[in-house]
């Protein structure tokens, strides 16, 4: 009889360019994928909306490109531990392909879903890495250690040869209508809808759920004289749409990372302009940013868990709620960070320079602990990503692998010179609309023309020195 593999998807939803399913297809095409609702994740406290609708959106592309290839995609919901090795038994599947993860949860349950499957019998191969271009333990110092620092571990990242994209499997079988029964019986169900799952989003998506919408993105930014070309300038103005808008592309694996950098590189080759060059190398630094970010938490899971520096642990922060609410809210009297929070609240992203500030100004001008600015991204962000966003939390509080110790932004100036005409902050603060720009930037609006938009509600300045204060006190 035909061997039978089952391929479990996680963050991996495309057909194309995929390490495992390229693996799993070249031992036979009686290959059936399988996604499973883990309620681990699904059931946690800070899970976005929009990132559970992007999700299912990408999962109902990946049912017809299997369709189309000839094959299926099966969908399970609870326990990852159970529900495989049930499933891959009902089948009597020969193996269980899957791609490895950095994130502390999905290598504990992946160990368990080894346990489980050894258990019965078995097989599975799991040794592929298919969301980096460099695996962990690839890119060492000289003494072999992981890097901590980011410019060394790009220079030794850039220099290596990166892997082909794959081309996505073709020739693929389905299920028997006995096989579909079994299946069924093993639990099984009908791809459920975001609202099934308790996750209302109706506001739309960065880019379009799936493999081909994040195709035609990357197709998009990357071609001719494109955002790419001069991202090094575009990418700061927040007003500008200037980036790839790819993030929650890459996160949930709509589109592989060779594929993305097969583009950047062939943009590259297709322009002789210094200039041009130089612009598309800032945007693989920001490639080489993520998967610095997936290193570290692989080597370093206690990441996830708080701040890496002495001086940030056990931090006399102080946490007013009423603060919170209002950074939360988009409600601090800032125009500059409450445009950005309302922008986050309204369509489930925000633009990289205002994540910086509103990461700055909540740790140092608010003085609140940056792991409830964390929490909250990832409750709203569509593609809030455990590496990334501890990453980018930390590095804003000065608490992270970086060795430059406090980097305290100025709100006013930030809008100064990235919004410079107001125009993100009029979008995102309608009522302050008609205020004239000088007024918008600074954040120094007459009483009379606030309306009920807030006074400050804290003071720059004094915020700054006291948080220097404190830092100093830390340092002992
Ligand atoms: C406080 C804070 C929290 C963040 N949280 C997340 C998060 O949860 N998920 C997330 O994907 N990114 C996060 N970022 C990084 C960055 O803001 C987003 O990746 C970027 O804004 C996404 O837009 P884009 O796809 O247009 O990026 P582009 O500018 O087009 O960059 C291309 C890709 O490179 C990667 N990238 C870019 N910048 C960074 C960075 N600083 N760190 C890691 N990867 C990067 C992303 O995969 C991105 O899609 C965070 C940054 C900060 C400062």
């Amino acid at each position: 009889m035909a061997e039978l593999v089952l391929f479990w998807h996680r963050r991996d939803l495309r057909l194309g360019d995929n390490v495992g399913l390229a693996a799993a297809r070249d031992r036979t095409p009686h290959l059936i994928g399988v996604f499973c609702l883990d309620p681990g994740i699904l059931g946690g406290d800070a899970v976005a909306p929009a990132r559970v609708a992007y999700m299912v959106g990408c999962l109902v592309a990946l049912q017809q490109s299997y369709a189309k290839a000839g094959g299926q995609l099966l969908i399970l919901q609870g326990k990852p531990q159970e529900k495989i090795p049930a499933l891959a038994k009902a089948l009597k599947a020969d193996a269980v392909y899957w791609n490895r993860d950095v994130e502390p949860y999905s290598r504990q349950r992946d160990t368990e879903v080894v346990d489980a499957l050894k258990e019965s019998g078995l097989e599975f191969r799991t040794t592929f890495w298919d969301q980096l271009l460099h695996e962990p333990g690839e890119i060492r110092t000289g003494a072999g250690d992981p890097y901590t620092v980011y410019t060394p571990f790009w220079r030794n990242w850039v220099k290596r040869s990166k892997a082909a994209p794959l081309p996505a499997p073709q020739g693929l079988k389905a299920l028997s209508r006995q096989q579909m029964t079994a299946a069924q019986t093993a639990g099984c169900i009908d791809l459920p809808t975001a609202e099934d799952l308790g996750f209302v989003w109706t506001n739309g998506f960065p880019v379009e759920p799936g493999e081909p919408g994040a195709l035609e993105r990357l197709e998009e930014f990357c071609s001719g004289n494109s955002a790419l070309t001069t991202y090094d300038e575009q990418r700061n103005f927040p007003f500008v749409d200037g980036t790839s808008r790819l993030s929650a592309a890459l996160n949930f694996g709509a589109v592989g990372i060779r594929t993305v950098w097969a583009a950047a590189e062939a943009a590259y080759g297709r322009s002789r302009s210094d200039e041009t060059h130089n612009n598309i190398q800032t945007w693989q630094q920001e490639l080489a940013w993520r998967e610095f970010y997936q290193h570290v938490m692989y080597f370093f899971p206690e990441l996830a868990d708080g701040p890496y520096r002495d001086p940030l642990k056990d931090f006399p922060w102080v946490n007013n709620e009423d603060h919170f609410a209002a950074w939360c809210e988009g409600r601090t009297g800032y125009p500059i960070v409450d445009a950005a929070m309302r922008q986050l609240n309204e369509i489930g992203w925000m633009h990289n320079r205002c994540r910086m500030i509103v990461a700055s100004f909540l740790t140092k001008d608010l003085i609140v602990n940056w792991q409830w600015g964390e929490k909250y991204f990832m409750q709203h962000l569509v593609d809030g990503d455990l590496s990334a966003n501890n990453g980018g939390w930390q590095w804003s509080a000065s608490s992270g692998m970086d060795p430059k110790p406090l980097r305290i932004f100025n709100p006013a100036s930030q809008a100064q010179k990235f919004d410079a005409e107001a125009e993100y902050i009029r979008q995102w603060v309608p009522e302050l609309r008609s205020l004239d720009t000088e007024a918008l930037v600074t954040g120094k609006i007459a009483e009379g023309d606030r309306g009920d938009y807030p006074a400050p509600i804290v003071d720059h300045k004094l915020q700054q020195a006291l948080f220097k204060e404190k830092y100093k006190a830390q340092k002992g």
